[in-house]
Formats: structure tokens, C-alpha cells, sequence
């Protein structure tokens, strides 16, 4: 087989307007739309009202699919038969990205999605009538329909879709790893993200989708101006669309989590050092970029990956393994179970369900939450 030069391909947000965006895929030499994918991905989003997240998730594997094909000068048409070929080399490529999994072999969990996502492709460009019959036929079983044709059932092609334990739930850092990072981080605002992801249990997407104005930092008994929490510092997490980086909050509506004092304290020395930071004053992002040595202003939205690179090189400098974020959220989790925090008070903690849906024969004060916050952060810094 002639193999060519590894080709050239990359994912870009696409806004369409201020809070709508989907995500595309680019490639080639000169790096140009694919166009069957990128109807496919426009449809998910405005057709099929799919998050934008989804779509960032779709071209990621899209573009890989896309690249494995065209290398091998495969059309769409042979592309879906030699699907066994393709998932048999996902199986043998370590992860080349950085992030959970740098470097080690997919396991089917994460195969799972990937092969979703090109199913789905063809089932689109079979509606469209660009692929032909036999081309639904290769990749799934299907039922004859009342209207003629076929309705695909059920994909051939399947990987066990159940996440495995190691993929479900990676590990938590220990307390040791959480406090050698913090020491290893270099800026006010790398301690401030660290220390939030850990005592706030925030998940990546949510940290790079902070606003400033999510971020309440009063007394207690105190409130701002249309908000009613009386609890002290806190920040809430908001589901909104519209993250240049594509970063998603998966709330389902709003919920307010109390923020510890040592946390407040590294935000507040963040907020200086991002004085220094040229136009973040105009940024509404919690969380901005420096400017880079090649010349980027800065003051740029973070992206989740970014998070993940920083925490990853942060764990190298410390001498630590690869540490991912999610990890410092089960150390919250873990340092609470310890604790004994009751399994409600918990819930809302880690954010697993809207503060207003709460069962009304369950009810979580929210004085017990600021305790129970407390009592962790406490774990980690000492009383404060
Ligand atoms: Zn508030």
C-alpha cells in the first residue's frame, strides 16, 4: 500500500451567531471544509438541535475517519466497508493527543463513540442519497420499510458500549498530589483553577465556562444585586451556549455551589495578576490566556484541552504522574465520602442535580452545604 504524508487536518468552532455555533472539520493542503461532513455536523446542530458539544465531540472523530480514508484514497462508498479495517486500527493507535488517555490504546468504551459518530454520518449521507443501498446494507442490519426501501436497525459493526472501571473513573489525586501541584503551579491563576477543580469538585468544561459574573464573592448574610443566596462566597455554574472554545456546561439549569475561603483568596490574587494581562478587563471570562511568547495577545476564553495540558504539565514538573482534571473532582469526592458528608448533601456538591429540584423530603440547607465545603477545603489547607 502507498502511504502518503500524513495529511493535514484539524476541527474549528464555527459561529453562526452570537450564542449559536456548531463545529466543523478542515482538511487537506489547504485545509478546506469537508463538505459531506460538515452538512452532516450542520444538521446535527440546527437540524437535529444537538449541543454544540456534541458536534466538537462528532468532528473529532469525524476528521479522524475522514484522514484514515483519504490516506488510503478510500471513497465515502469503500470507506464503509473496510469499517473493520478502521476500527482495528483505532484499536492499535495510542491516543497521539494530549489529554485523558495520551498515549494509550483506546479501550471499547471510547470506540463506542467514535463509531456512533460514523454511523451516524452514513445514515445522513443515505438520507441524502449519497451513499448507495448497499452502502447502509455493509453497516447495518436492516428491516425492510411500509414506504419501500430499508430502515437500518442496528449497527454490524459494535463494540461494548459499557464503560469499563478504568475508563468510567479514573483515579482521584491524593491530598499529596493536589498540594504538590498547587506548589508546582507558577501563576496566581494556574493555583486558582487548580485549587477550584479540587475544592469546588468543578468539571473541566465548567471551570473554562466561568464568567466573572458567576463569581460572588460576598460575606455571609450579605447578597448582590439579583441574587438571593445568603451563604457567603459562592459561584454559580450556568448552563449557556456560546464558549469560543466549545466548552460545554452540563447542568441541567443552575446551581450554586458554596466556594471555600482559601479558594477565594487565589481568585482574588488572580484578579490582580490578570490586571497585567492587557484587554482581559473587557473579557467576561472567569479564566483568560496569557500572551503567548509567539505573540498572542492573551486574554482569550480558555479551552478545556488547555486546562488539561496545564494540569498535565504542572503533574510532570512535580515530579507527579499524568494527572487529568477529573481527577482532582474525585479527590473532592473521595475527601467527602471519607468525611461521611451525607450522600444528599453530596449530590448537590458535585452537582448532580438542579438546587430547585431538590426531593422536598431530602432537602439540603444550604448552611450545611457551606459546611460541609468547608470541612473538605479544611482537608486540604488546614483550618482556615
Ligand atoms: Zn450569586
Amino acid at each position: 500500500m502507498i502511504m502518503l504524508a500524513p495529511m493535514h487536518a484539524e476541527i474549528v468552532r464555527v459561529p453562526v451567531s452570537d450564542e449559536l455555533a456548531y463545529w466543523t472539520v478542515l482538511a487537506g493542503p489547504t485545509l478546506a471544509v469537508v463538505g459531506d461532513v460538515d452538512d452532516h455536523l450542520r444538521h446535527l446542530r440546527f437540524g437535529r438541535a444537538r449541543e454544540e458539544s456534541t458536534t466538537k465531540t462528532y468532528a473529532g472523530h469525524l476528521k479522524r475517519f475522514h484522514v484514515w480514508a483519504d490516506e488510503r484514497g478510500f471513497s465515502r462508498h469503500e470507506a464503509a466497508f473496510r469499517l473493520p479495517a478502521y476500527v482495528m486500527h483505532l484499536r492499535t493507535t495510542p491516543r497521539a493527543t494530549s489529554g485523558r488517555g495520551y498515549g494509550r490504546l483506546p479501550e471499547d468504551a471510547t470506540l463506542a463513540p467514535a463509531l456512533a459518530a460514523i454511523h451516524g454520518f452514513y445514515l445522513h449521507l443515505a438520507d441524502l442519497g449519497r451513499v448507495e443501498a448497499a452502502v447502509v446494507d455493509a453497516l447495518f442490519t436492516t428491516v425492510p420499510a411500509q414506504s419501500g426501501g430499508a430502515v437500518a436497525v442496528r449497527p454490524r459493526i459494535r463494540v461494548d458500549a459499557r464503560p469499563s472501571h478504568a475508563s468510567a473513573r479514573p483515579p482521584a489525586a491524593t491530598q499529596e498530589e493536589f498540594t504538590k501541584v498547587l506548589e508546582a503551579a507558577e501563576t496566581a491563576r494556574d493555583r486558582c483553577m487548580v485549587a477550584i477543580m479540587a475544592c469546588c469538585a468543578l468539571r473541566v468544561g465548567q471551570l473554562v465556562a466561568l464568567k466573572r459574573e458567576d463569581i460572588h464573592f460576598i460575606p455571609a448574610g450579605r447578597t448582590v444585586p439579583e441574587c438571593s443566596y445568603l451563604q457567603g462566597s459562592h459561584l454559580h455554574l450556568r448552563k449557556r451556549g456560546g464558549h469560543p472554545k466549545g466548552a460545554a456546561n452540563k447542568n441541567r439549569g443552575t446551581v450554586i455551589l458554596p466556594v471555600p475561603s482559601p479558594v477565594e483568596m487565589l481568585y482574588a490574587d488572580w484578579l490582580r495578576e490578570r490586571r497585567t494581562v492587557r484587554r482581559a478587563g473587557a473579557s467576561p471570562w472567569a479564566f483568560v490566556t496569557f500572551p503567548g511568547p509567539t505573540g498572542a495577545p492573551g486574554s482569550e476564553a480558555l479551552s478545556a484541552r488547555r486546562v488539561q495540558d496545564l494540569l498535565a504539565g504542572l503533574s510532570t514538573r512535580a515530579g507527579l504522574r499524568h494527572l487529568h482534571p477529573h481527577m482532582l473532582r474525585h479527590t473532592f469526592g473521595e475527601t467527602a465520602a471519607d468525611l461521611d458528608i451525607a450522600r444528599d448533601v453530596l449530590q448537590r456538591l458535585l452537582g448532580h442535580s438542579d438546587v430547585t429540584s431538590q426531593d422536598v423530603y431530602r432537602t439540603v440547607s444550604d448552611a450545611k452545604t457551606v459546611i460541609a465545603a468547608n470541612a473538605v477545603s479544611d482537608r486540604f489547607f488546614g483550618p482556615s
